[in-house]
């Protein structure tokens, strides 16, 4: 039975149970973009919805080839191997998606993939960034919904996919390869900016002490820039790690927990969560308003007319638009 046919309740109880295959055809519900299937995503976001079920959301960048896969799956089968249960999510900012995803693909992380307490779901394949970022985050709901721990999404460290996904993080890590210079890389400042946790990859055999000159380098730099409210010392932090030795993975570990807790205790944690929701609310009350009004019959043909005028210059802009407003929403 495919899932928009299934009962959502049914569903809802098989998810809340932890099935991953429930899981899996939720998440399936909430990515398409039909009307009556978004009518069943979101009686099934209702009916999972609970407040004491919270997981770590763990935001995860870096450029391809710098060894997120790798670190996934050295990260994720440690969290597995302690009992705690994971899924891997993706925000894939290219248009389009060519010869197989680049993020979340299971070949890329076959142990983890094995694991019965992990879930590892691929980015879908939509054009728009802004429907990846709210299926993501609905998403992240259903993951916790069944119980999972730790949710990790991963993105490339392109455009704006990572604001996007640090804004439904509890935590963001930036990993980063051993830079041969003391240059940043040409890593954003804004990118620095939201990193809690910068993770040194392949600091390991002749990369080594590169990677402990990189680690230096951003340790540096990340001083330089302003404590966060509601953070301890010594964060935003850079370390070193080995994805493929699987050394330094428990220390960020460690690392992100004290962070965790700490936001936790001082109610900074609650706060962005919050604010978060409320960010979140307010995107799909626009959003669905704007998807209402785009497909309004009556407005399409004065629509059609005003743009030409306002091309010609026969009409202004702010006239026009208030016009069509006025005949989508009479006063
Ligand atoms: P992604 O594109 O960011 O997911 O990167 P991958 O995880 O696919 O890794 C890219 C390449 O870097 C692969 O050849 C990995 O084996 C290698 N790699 C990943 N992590 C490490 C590491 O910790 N040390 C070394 N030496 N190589 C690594």
């Amino acid at each position: 039975m495919s899932a928009p046919m299934e009962d959502v309740m049914d569903l809802a109880e098989k998810l809340r149970a932890g099935d991953r295959r429930a899981l899996a055809r939720a998440i399936t519900l909430v990515e398409s973009g039909r009307t009556d299937h978004r009518a069943r995503a979101d009686a099934l976001l209702e009916a999972v919805a609970d407040p004491e079920r919270q997981a770590l959301r763990i935001g995860l960048s870096g450029t391809p080839g710098v060894g997120k896969s790798t670190f996934i799956e050295a990260f994720g089968c440690m969290l597995t191997d302690q009992g705690l249960r994971v899924a891997v999510l993706a925000v894939d900012p290219s248009s389009t998606r060519s010869g197989g995803s680049i993020l979340g693909d299971k070949t890329r992380m076959e142990r983890l993939s094995r694991e019965p307490l992990a879930f590892i779901r691929p980015s879908p394949s939509q054009t728009q960034l802004g429907g990846v970022a709210r299926r993501t985050r609905d998403a992240i709901a259903l993951c916790e919904a069944a119980g999972f721990d730790v949710v990790l999404i991963e993105t490339v460290g392109v455009g704006q996919s990572e604001t996007i996904v640090a804004e439904m993080s509890d935590l963001f890590v930036l990993l980063l390869a051993p830079a041969g210079g003391d240059e940043l890389q040409g890593v954003k400042r804004g990118i620095m900016e939201i990193a809690d946790l910068v993770l040194v990859n392949k600091a390991d055999g002749d990369l080594k002490a590169a990677a402990t000159r990189t680690v230096a380098d951003y340790a540096g730099a990340l001083r330089l820039m302003r404590k966060r409210e509601g953070d301890p010392e010594g964060y935003p932090m850079a370390m070193p790690v080995s994805a493929l030795d699987m050394h330094g993975v428990d220390t960020a570990w460690e690392a992100m927990q004290v962070l965790a807790e700490f936001r936790k205790e001082t109610g900074f944690w609650q706060a962005r969560r919050t604010e978060q929701a409320r960010g979140w609310f307010e995107d799909e009350v626009r959003l669905g308003l704007l998807r209402r009004l785009q497909h309004d019959p009556k407005a399409d043909a004065a629509i059609e007319t005003l743009r030409s005028d306002v091309a010609k210059g026969t009409r202004a802009p702010s006239a026009a638009a208030a016009q069509v407003l006025d005949i989508l929403l009479p006063k």
